[in-house]
């Protein structure tokens, strides 16, 4: 046999290939490795960019409502009504809502979301809206002034953004180191507590879309942050940097824009009208960048400019 192999060194190459594949059965088809059902992820579109304030703000809706997908939906408050413009998410599972954030400044968030609730129940042959959990990213008044609007809805839970509230509503024992899921009906929201922003800051992470919504904590602008609190910043940006290390994550959404799309540069604070802001989105490559920034600066807070973002000493108050 062998002698015949060293023979066909004179059969024409395309001879010896030809009878190889002959008799080369086909290629099975490669093995697609089970999904585990965790690895699902929903997709969704987010715009390439988003309304800011003006130029014309009589031509402006009071929100802008984007529908990531039909059970994700994201609300930017018209920087001609405050210019912080914050970003609002609301998010269905079968049997619940959740809503983070209420808006700034006079607002009625409220109508808004009550009507996109009702909406969703027709389109999903619902006898009656879903009930509505409304938390919030952090206390601060650009993110609570649309809570007044809620409180006499039907079927709400608001939960008011401070530490006690929070543990009571969501049985979190220990905080902030006690991650724990929010069951909105076939649907998870990790909720991850991220104290140093704000002392009730959360996160949220949405299993469905693989969405982590990360409020003032981490988002294209200036993070700001109190001298005293940066060690209680450092461990919670920690702690989000360890929660994404073994999940998926699509994007990482904040709660506002003060990035131009220009790396390393910054709108003004106070600006409405933000033609060339950057996307909204951020990824987990961008929280490893920060969290190395933050383990460089041990333990000393400063100013750090980063490309989608920047780390902003918060003057003491007076
Ligand atoms: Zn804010």
């Amino acid at each position: 046999m062998r002698r015949t192999l060293l023979h066909s060194g004179i059969v024409p190459f395309f001879v010896f290939a030809a009878s190889l594949m002959a008799q080369t059965p086909p290629p099975a088809a490669p093995a697609i490795p089970a999904h585990p059902p965790t690895a699902f992820i929903e997709p969704g579109v987010l715009p390439k960019t988003w309304m800011t304030g003006g130029p014309k703000c009589m031509e402006m809706p009071a929100w802008q409502v984007h529908e990531y997908n039909p059970n994700f939906f994201i609300l930017r408050e018209s920087g001609c009504i405050h210019y912080e413009k914050p970003f609002l998410y609301l998010i269905f599972g079968r049997d619940k809502a959740l809503l983070e954030d209420t808006g700034a400044g006079q607002v009625d968030s409220a109508s808004v979301v009550k009507d996109l609730i009702a909406q969703w129940a027709k389109r999903n042959n619902k006898s009656a809206p879903v009930p509505l959990i409304v938390v919030h990213s952090h206390s601060h008044g650009d993110h609570t002034a649309g809570d007044s609007g809620f409180k006499n809805l039907p079927n709400l839970q608001l939960v008011t953004a401070n530490v006690a509230e929070l543990q009571k509503a969501f049985a979190i024992k220990t905080w902030p180191t006690d991650i724990v899921p929010i069951d909105l009906g076939g649907r998870i929201v990790d909720l991850i507590p991220i104290p140093g922003h704000d002392v009730a800051g959360i996160a949220l992470y949405d299993r469905q879309t693989a969405i982590l919504l990360t409020g003032d904590s981490f988002y294209p602008g200036r993070l700001y942050v109190d001298e005293a609190e940066f060690a209680t910043f450092v461990a919670s940006h920690r702690r989000l940097v360890e929660f994404a290390e073994d999940r998926p994550v699509a994007h990482i959404l904040g709660t506002h824009i003060e990035q131009t799309n220009t790396p390393f540069v910054d709108y003004p604070r106070g600006t409405a009208y933000q033609p060339e802001e950057h996307v909204l989105e951020l990824t987990r490559g961008v929280l490893l960048e920060l969290d190395n920034a933050l383990n460089k600066l041990n333990g000393k807070l400063e100013r750090v400019v980063l490309r989608d973002l920047i780390l902003s000493p918060r003057p003491p108050r007076q």
